[in-house]
């Protein structure tokens, strides 16, 4: 390397080592998911900057071999990385077969330059295409946008390390040593990515546990306030009426009294699933609480919510072994009608029709406090 170089590949070797010293750090907690191997590719691309710094009179194997078997090492533990996050098993053969063959590439073309890149880039370019392959197949299911600073930056970063020395052979030292400004920048983007990539990957999965209840894999209570409120909002909005129906389970002790919790934890489940089988897409359930169910209706009166709480009804009595009794309630559109006086409403409805001799729909009219059996 040339003296216009020096300082910035110091500077770029430092970047890299403090990158990957950080992202070894928060990486131990997250091994599954890749940061661990990213972490290794970052030391490795640290490691081949400081060995590109050396003194001119360094050895030739050590400033040219032993970085270009690191990138290669850096970009196989990128691709390890990646297919640990996606949870996805590759023969180490293909991963560690494109290091072993810049190792021996390297060995039999020091002292060749133009082959010796040509080789490289070749290396490069395949371990890149099934970075891309891969990244493709899996984008969908990668939550957020970091996936775009992963993608961008390993892809500036092998690009220009696999097809940079095929140019910097016919250009100035002075142009040569430019090359180590977005060389500092893939590094950190990559860096920056992969790291954001994990986290919000942990961040999805969090909400969803936040959101989902763990027994059915229905909404959870939270999650439903929360869409309860979404509805009513929507409805006043759209200046559309919209239902919802508070099932719950009827002599619900008895089950787990004579089959034990387990049993009737097993019925909640068979429950669960007849109501996502039995609704509409548009249409939401979730586990209100214990043994009790709550489904919104959107853009639904109380006629058809009424068609759809019975074949709720029936489906369970013929799926299960239990029966259950419900609550239905239709928002009137009243500007004061709040998510507080529905869940009420219907609630009063569900008393309702236990008090009518359970198995049975009722419905509800807050305002006027009149419920009716079905
Ligand atoms: P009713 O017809 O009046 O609704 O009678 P019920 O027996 O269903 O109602 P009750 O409120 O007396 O009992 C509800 C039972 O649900 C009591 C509680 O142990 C049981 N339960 C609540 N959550 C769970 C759960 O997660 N798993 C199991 N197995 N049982 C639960
Ligand atoms: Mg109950
Ligand atoms: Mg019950």
């Amino acid at each position: 390397m040339t003296h216009h170089s020096l300082p910035l590949l110091f500077l770029g070797a430092l970047v890299t080592a403090m990158l990957a010293l950080c992202m070894f750090v928060v990486a131990e907690r997250h091994r599954a998911d890749g940061l661990f191997d990213w972490a290794w590719a970052m030391a490795a691309l640290g490691l081949a900057a400081a060995s590109w710094a050396l003194p001119s009179q360094t050895p030739l194997w050590l400033t040219v071999a032993v970085p270009n078997v690191l990138l290669a090492s850096a970009f196989a533990f990128t691709l390890q990385g990646l297919l640990r996050f996606q949870d996805e098993r590759l023969h180490p053969g293909w991963l560690w077969g494109p290091v072993l063959l810049a190792l021996v590439l390297n060995a039999a073309l020091l002292h060749t330059p133009a082959l010796r890149h040509w080789g490289m880039a070749a290396v490069v370019l395949a371990q890149w295409l099934y970075f891309f392959g891969l990244l493709r197949r899996h984008w969908a299911g990668i939550p957020g946008r970091s996936k775009y600073l992963f993608a961008s930056g390993t892809t500036l970063l092998m690009g220009g390390l696999g097809a940079g020395p095929l140019v910097l052979e016919h250009v100035g030292p002075e142009i040569s040593a430019l090359t180590l400004y977005p060389f500092c920048m893939a590094v950190v983007i990559h860096g920056m990515g992969s790291v954001l990539m994990s986290k919000e990957r942990s961040d999805t999965r969090n909400r969803q546990l936040a959101y989902t209840d763990e027994l059915t894999g229905l909404h959870n209570r939270r999650a439903m306030e929360q869409h309860l409120v979404q509805q009513i909002a929507q409805a006043c909005r759209a200046d559309q009426t919209f239902s919802l129906l508070l099932l719950d389970i009827d002599h619900f002790k008895q089950v787990n009294d004579e089959h034990g919790h387990l049993q009737g934890d097993k019925v909640l489940c068979a429950v669960a699933r007849v109501l996502q089988n039995s609704l509409r897409s548009q249409d939401i359930a979730g586990r209100w609480g214990g043994e009790e169910f709550l489904v919104l209706l959107p853009n639904t009166a109380a006629a058809p919510a009424l068609v759809l709480a019975e074949r709720l009804r029936t489906n369970v009595a013929s799926a299960c072994d239990v029966t259950v009794s419900i609550g239905l309630h239709t928002m009137h559109g009243l500007p004061d009608e709040s998510a507080d006086a529905m869940l009420d409403a219907a609630d009063r409805a569900l008393y309702a029709a236990k008090g009518q001799g359970r198995n049975c729909v009722a419905t509800s009219r807050p305002r006027t406090g009149a419920t009716a059996a079905v």
